[in-house]
């Protein structure tokens, strides 16, 4: 039997008790496409914002194999040792992932998947980037009204998801490795200039001297770099998440960042500018659904389609007859 659904007032005063099964299930509303769903979803978080915006955001990246999922393990644990409550987000729009992700999120963080406090979340199930992205970004929202003082927001170093996390956190940790000498092959220079803090895995055993030196390849980069807006100097530090060391290290580089910035008001800054940001992606988002569910839209853009494609009219001919379709269905006279 389904459980009966629950009122926007249960769910707001669940969430607020810090009820994590409804938090869960909150999140499904979010992350569902359906109509009623989605309005739900929106009374929910409206009444939440008033109890958010008091957590620390990080966003972490890196390659496959580079150790996010051993890394956010430790971290997790280091900051829930530290009496916080902690949220775990992801932001993968590759379905791929997505699909086994429920599992594959418990078992790749097995001592955090086993603590009270801290919520574990995969990335929404496929869709557009902007949409995964709004829908962890509202995630947060939610989390941070149950309580959630301190949240994670992973993805996978490969594509242009780092630019949407940049986006919704206050600070962006960057997790590399040592390779082979040649440690900035392949680094889009876009990423390291977003990262407040880089950190290379895996500075164990043999590898100590690897990690140390591949550092100091990254400090030289870094400083190649224009300054950053925040006045704060990028950090480059050596780890191991899988044998908890430098752990500490890593976490009071991110604490004095977090001062730092805060003192300064770049934090507050940084947080505003989001907001507007997220406002025209939400503009965005809404204008290209409404558009492209326009029933004149719908009936007409594959005849305008094939008439592009045989070169019978141009491009902008066919867009501003579209657009004319549109803006006639949705202005009065
Ligand atoms: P992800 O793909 O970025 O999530 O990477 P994982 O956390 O799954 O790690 C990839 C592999 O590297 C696994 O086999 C880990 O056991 C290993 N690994 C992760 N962190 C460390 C570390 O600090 N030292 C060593 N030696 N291996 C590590």
């Amino acid at each position: 039997r389904r459980p009966r659904r629950f009122t926007t007032t249960e769910f707001v005063e669940g969430i607020l008790r810090g009820d994590t099964s409804i938090l869960s299930q909150a999140v499904t509303l979010v992350e569902s496409s359906r109509h009623e769903h989605q309005q739900q979803a929106q009374e929910i978080i409206e009444r939440c914002l008033p109890h958010t915006g008091h957590s620390v955001r990080i966003g972490i990246t890196g390659v496959p194999g580079a150790g996010k999922s051993t890394s956010i393990d430790v971290f997790g644990m280091h900051v829930l040792k530290r009496g916080h409550k902690l949220a775990v987000l992801a932001i993968d729009p590759s379905s791929e992932r997505s699909k086994g992700s429920i599992l594959g999120d418990k078992t790749r963080m097995e001592a955090l998947a086993r603590e009270k406090n801290a919520f574990i979340r995969p990335s929404p199930t496929a869709g557009s980037l902007g949409g995964v992205a709004r829908k962890t970004r509202e995630t947060i929202i939610l989390c941070e009204a149950a309580g959630f003082d301190t949240v994670f927001v992973e993805t996978v170093g490969v594509g242009q998801s780092e630019t949407a996390v940049h986006s919704m956190v206050d600070f962006f940790l960057l997790i590399q490795l040592a390779g082979t000498g040649d440690e900035l092959q392949g680094i889009k220079r876009g990423i390291m200039e977003m990262a407040d803090g880089i950190v290379i895995n895996k500075a164990d055993g043999d590898n100590i001297r690897r990690a140390e030196m591949a550092a100091g390849h990254f400090r030289n980069a870094l400083h190649l770099f224009p300054p950053t807006e925040s006045g704060w100097f990028p950090k480059v530090l050596t780890y191991s998440g899988y044998y908890g060391l430098g752990i500490d290290e890593v976490w009071a580089m991110i604490d004095e960042y977090i001062a730092f910035t805060k003192q300064n008001g770049y934090f507050d800054r940084k947080r505003n500018r989001q907001a507007k940001y997220w406002m025209y992606e939400s503009i965005h988002d809404m204008l290209r659904d409404a558009f492209y569910r326009h029933p004149g839209i719908e009936e007409r853009l594959p005849i305008v389609e094939q008439q592009v494609l045989h070169n019978e009219i141009s491009s902008f001919v066919a867009a501003k007859e579209m657009m004319d379709i549109f803006l006639k269905g949705t202005t009065k006279n």
